[in-house]
């Protein structure tokens, strides 16, 4: 058994062993070990039956040394400091990795969005906003979407911030809908990153995507997303799952099929019967014989356990955070590679700021214009992160913990401490 996971506390850790692995000068981690601010809000809504409910919120921002804060809004029962903190942590990490000017911050409302109806949603996303409306902007603070909020979620911070300054603001949040500012191709941008970086290592590696079977925990946007590109680019999708279970098909699933099912109402995988289709557990999922596996769900899902029994030759990370510190040590002795969050799922932030540079310079680019500047950057971080690993000779996450790292703390160096 893992011990209790603690989001924070182990990207903490992996923080530390980057510190070692990188030998990098310690004199400023104290720094960014920890979040610049820490924001707890209580959000009172009238509920359709007349009664008052208070949810639990949270706007953490862990760094603006190397931009403004950035980073997306949560939605979920099991949210809490820790985890807000972690999520903000790795937005920091991300950015730096990807060499886009931002910092990294994280918001998060305690909630069930099963148990609310859209008018209900749509009052706690404005209170949320109207709370944290001081310390968010387009050069402050710039939220965006995450678990179980989209770009509907977006519109209404957009729309409540905008109302509360008395002018448009399109800039203020990214991920919103394509016709209030948003950039074509920030909706798939995570998943098209999921794919870009799995094909940049198997090509290191002598393989295509069409050579590989793909497995995917998690069918949310990034999941579903990720699964219709390695789709349409020759990978054969062999299993996929939702909080319902999963659904298998050794010859490789029909992607297509799948997404049109899901889309058509509140369809779950567990409604989803066709010949040759066989349902399976999440747990089954992750322990199926494929070359990809791609966590894209929540975090702590490999753990120590996992890690000893997965069949998998390579780990993509869509989710934050989906690999715990211990499952790390198991998957290096085994020799599975794992491409980290902060890299893997970095082409949504990577999107959002080319939404934002979109908005602030109020311009509107095209899909192929987009698409193509983002591979463009992951290439780049991709190569930074070789050459780290030739250099330190480790993992593909302690490349990545460096790379973001040698930068924070080189940026906290230069500029000193205030006052
Ligand atoms: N929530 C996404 C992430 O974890 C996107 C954040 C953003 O675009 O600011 O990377």
């Amino acid at each position: 058994m893992d011990k209790a996971y603690d989001p924070f506390e182990n990207v903490v850790g992996v923080m530390e062993k980057a510190m070692e692995v990188g030998h990098i000068n310690k004199q400023m981690f104290e720094i960014i070990k920890n979040p610049q601010r820490e924001t707890k809000v209580y959000l009172p809504v009238e509920m359709d039956d007349g009664s008052v409910k208070v949810f639990e919120g949270w706007r953490v921002q862990h760094s603006n040394i190397r931009g403004p804060f950035k980073g997306g809004i949560r939605y979920h029962p099991d949210t809490n400091l820790s985890e807000v903190k972690a999520l903000a942590t790795w937005m920091s990490l991300k950015c730096a990795v990807a060499n886009i000017p931002y910092g990294g911050a994280k918001g998060g409302i305690r909630v069930d969005v099963n148990t609310l109806s859209k008018r209900e949603l749509k009052a706690l996303t404005r209170r949320y906003t109207f709370a944290i409306a001081p310390i968010i902007g387009a050069d402050v603070d710039i939220p965006a979407p995450d678990v179980n909020t989209n770009s509907q979620t977006m519109a209404w911070v957009l729309d409540t911030y905008s109302q509360l300054q008395g002018k448009p603001c399109p800039g203020v949040v990214t991920g919103k809908p394509v016709e209030l500012g948003g950039s074509r191709g920030r909706n798939s941008a995570t998943g098209r990153g999921v794919v870009l970086s799995t094909k940049f290592m198997l090509e290191e590696e002598g393989m295509k995507l069409d050579d590989v079977s793909v497995v995917i925990q998690g069918m949310g946007n990034v999941g579903s997303n990720a699964a219709r590109i390695f789709f349409h680019r020759g990978a054969k999708v062999i299993a996929v799952s939702d909080i319902s279970g999963g659904i298998f098909k050794a010859g490789g699933l029909d992607i297509n099929e799948i997404s049109d099912f899901l889309a058509g109402g509140n369809h779950l995988l567990k409604d989803y019967n066709v010949p040759g289709v066989k349902h399976i557990t999440n747990e089954e999922l992750l322990l199926l014989n494929c070359d990809v596996l791609v966590p894209a769900a929540l975090e702590d899902t490999i753990t120590a356990e996992v890690a000893k029994k997965i069949q998998c030759r390579y780990i993509v990370e869509a989710a934050n955070g989906p690999t715990t510190a211990e499952a790390d040590v198991i998957l290096e002795q085994r020799r599975i590679p794992v491409l980290p969050d902060i890299f893997a799922n970095s082409g949504g932030v990577i999107v959002s700021y080319f939404e934002w540079v979109q908005n602030i310079q109020e311009l509107t680019w095209n899909r192929e214009q987009v698409n193509e500047m983002l591979e463009k950057l992951m290439i780049r971080s991709y190569q930074e992160l070789r050459d780290i690993r030739e250099e330190c000779h480790c993992s593909w996450r302690m490349a990545a913990y460096i790379s973001a790292l040698r930068k924070l703390i080189y940026a906290e160096e230069i500029k000193g401490i205030f006052p």
